[in-house]
């Protein structure tokens, strides 16, 4: 019997060939925290001796998520990971940086490899082809003392894309359609094998994004094969020379397939509280919006903010309604501003914070006043996430996000 893409690169990872259902230990390649997380795993690493980092060069710990830091306890906590990065030699990415899951796809990953981190959409990483998945904190502080991790090898689910999106719907729509139609649980400890014709010429920012929510769905991991979209990623980050290819085996086995056409998709909208709550944007035009927030390592990405700015050009951001934008990354801030992405976006009204997970967690730069309604970019929508339980989260695509921000209110954009 073959093998899918997680039981192959598991296989290479641990001494011998692996099946689904398996529990091993495996090798790791990348291990990365993040300023929430990073504390505890660095405290539970001093407090049994094991302050140390057996590949320093593929650790990373982030400051992204309250980034600059809006409290003195968190300012502590990033001296704590500052001092430990300095320690052990690990990378330290600072403020400003950016978003933890977009700096290690830009830096850090490649194909083939096992990737583990302190946050739960690490599952952002399968977008290269690698085995990417979050854990807990205790469990990422061992993979990062020792090099090793243990894992049970999911079985995997087959999603087939075929298809073109139609004007307006984006990889964001499909994947919100997908959690709306297997639920928030509908693939836990699973592994979601995108493939298909319409995979196969996907770029990579829209791999990202897909890869990003695999985990509302419940899933371990969200995996793309490594092909020439991966090869062309990777050259264009000058990491050229880390590609290789990997496929699927014809023969493996997939617990499930799921097949969906791209060009039958409606722009999508996740209503509160729950991402598999979703409906169509006509089931959800006119819905008032108070704030709009694109940004996050789901679809803070150039293009986003390209396709968000295309649609504001000369238009002003409506009066009852702020915008705000937080680019994923530094890099993609400076791209953003060297192509007048971010000028556009200024003069139509928008606040650009920056580059980190910005209002995503609710510790800053966006929390909701009571009772307000916010449509964002982000991946989760639960009940106080943006910083307040009396909040309402709506998520959809940049692009439904901006004409949003025009109108005010919930709007379709397959109309501009
Ligand atoms: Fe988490 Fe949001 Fe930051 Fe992504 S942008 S890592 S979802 S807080």
């Amino acid at each position: 019997m073959g093998q899918t893409l997680v039981e192959k690169i598991i296989s290479s990872h641990a001494e011998h060939d692996v099946k689904a259902g398996e529990i091993t230990i495996a090798k790791v390649d990348v291990c990365i925290t993040q300023d929430g997380t990073g504390p505890l795993a660095v405290r539970q690493l001093q407090k049994i001796g094991l302050e140390k980092a057996y590949n320093p060069k593929k650790t990373i710990l982030y400051l992204d998520h309250a980034a600059p830091s809006p409290r003195k306890e968190l300012s502590n906590d990033h001296m704590l990971l500052r001092n430990f990065a300095n320690k052990v030699g690990a990378h330290l990415s600072d403020i400003g940086e950016g978003v933890c899951h977009q700096i290690t796809v830009e830096k850090y990953l490649n194909p083939g490899e096992i990737h583990i981190g302190a946050d739960s959409h690490t599952c952002t990483g399968g977008a290269l082809g690698a085995f990417a998945t979050g854990m807990g904190s205790t469990d990422v502080a061992i993979g990062i003392a020792l090099g090793k991790t243990w894992l049970r090898v999911p079985e995997t689910f087959k999603i087939n894309i075929t298809g073109s999106f139609l004007k307006g719907v984006y990889a964001k729509d499909l994947i919100l359609y997908l959690i709306g139609l297997i639920g928030a649980d509908g693939a836990t400890y699973k592994s979601l094998e995108f493939c298909g014709p319409t995979v196969n010429s996907m770029e990579m920012t829209d791999r990202m994004t897909l890869s990003n929510m695999a985990v509302e769905a419940g899933a371990k991991c969200g995996i793309f094969p490594s092909d020439k979209i991966t090869k062309k990623y990777l050259e264009s980050v000058k990491r050229g020379d880390k590609w290789m290819p990997l496929q699927p085996d014809n023969d493996a086995l997939y617990e499930r397939v799921i097949n969906i056409d791209a060009s039958k998709l409606e722009p999508m909208i996740s209503h509160p509280h729950t991402v598999d709550n979703t409906k169509t944007v006509s089931q959800s035009i006119g819905i008032k919006i108070d704030q709009v927030f694109i940004g996050t390592c789901t679809n803070g990405r150039l293009k986003d903010l390209r396709i968000a700015a295309e649609i504001l050009k000369n238009k002003k951001v409506h009066a009852k309604t702020r915008l705000l934008i937080t680019p994923a990354s530094r890099q993609i801030f400076l791209d953003a501003v060297k192509q007048g992405i971010i000028e556009t976006l200024l003069k139509a009204g928008g606040t650009i914070n920056s580059p980190g997970c910005g209002a995503c967690v609710g510790v800053h730069q966006g929390i909701l006043g009571d009772g307000e309604n916010c449509l964002a970019t982000q991946n989760r929508n639960f009940k106080g996430r943006l910083g307040n339980v009396n909040g309402n989260i709506y998520l959809s695509s940049p692009a439904t996000a901006a004409i949003t921000a025009i109108k005010g209110k919930i709007s379709d954009p397959r109309k501009l």
